[in-house]
């Protein structure tokens, strides 16, 4: 039976040689686990094979998992990956280190108003909706420029950079849709650090296209079942 520190290992491992084939530096890409529905005992397993970045999908969830696990382990870095109601920003901004799905600015100013003032700004990427699809969230391509200067003026928030869901890649075989998308993110990408000295994360890539992603200048990838295995239910 594989476990979550062999499979955590060999998550570490495809990182790493996809970085090699796109010849990138292995340091420059995070793997964040996604540890969603997952128990925390699963999460303090891949904290003793030494990962420190977990993502969490349900505030709920989210919430009762840092509390149990944050007084005893203090460094790790909990990230905030799903989509945020405006009523319950006030515990993402309190709890997180990152919100992986800003998409408006109420909810920008909500977060940094709610952010602790004894805490850090909490670091925030802009969620792109890169398959273009209404019924997907995150802002249109041509609104991050504007959504960005806007949330770089608000204390309590740190720009860090973008983040995506891509067309996933089981639909999009034998087309180029998929590497397109991935293409477009890094251009927005590229841009807006040009203008924005805080930006240096670009969230894309899951278990199933982390090569992809890193091949298309990914430097956080966000593995759920690659790490923990299959998720029995959706809370
Ligand atoms: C669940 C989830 C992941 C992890 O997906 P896997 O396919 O299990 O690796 C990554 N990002 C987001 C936003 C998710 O909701």
């Amino acid at each position: 039976m594989t476990t979550i520190a062999d499979r955590l290992s060999i998550a570490q491992h495809r990182i790493a040689q996809a970085a090699q084939n796109a010849a990138r530096n292995p340091s420059e890409i995070k793997l964040l686990a996604v540890s969603k529905t997952k128990p925390a005992a699963d999460v303090i397993t891949a904290y003793l094979a030494g990962q420190r970045c977990f993502g969490e999908n349900y505030v709920q969830e989210g919430e009762a998992k840092v509390d149990e696990l944050a007084p005893a382990f203090p460094d790790i870095e909990w990230h905030f990956i799903g989509p945020l109601q405006s009523n319950k920003s006030r515990i993402v901004a309190q709890k997180f280190a990152w919100l992986h799905t800003l998409d408006r600015i109420k909810l920008a100013k909500r977060l940094s108003e709610q952010r602790p003032v004894a805490m850090a700004p909490l670091n925030v990427l802009i969620q792109v909706n890169i398959s273009q699809e209404d019924s997907k969230s995150g802002v249109k391509p041509e609104d991050v420029a504007t959504l960005a200067a806007e949330v770089s003026a608000l204390p309590g928030l740190c720009l860090r950079g973008l983040m995506a869901i891509p067309s996933p890649i089981s639909e999009t075989h034998g087309s180029d849709r998929l590497e397109q998308e991935l293409a477009t993110m890094k251009m927005l990408f590229d841009a807006l650090r040009e203008t924005h000295a805080s930006v240096d994360t670009l969230s894309m890539g899951m278990s199933d296209d982390l090569e992809l992603a890193i091949t298309h200048g990914s430097t956080l990838v966000r593995i759920g079942t690659a790490i923990f295995g299959a998720r029995s239910y959706t809370p």
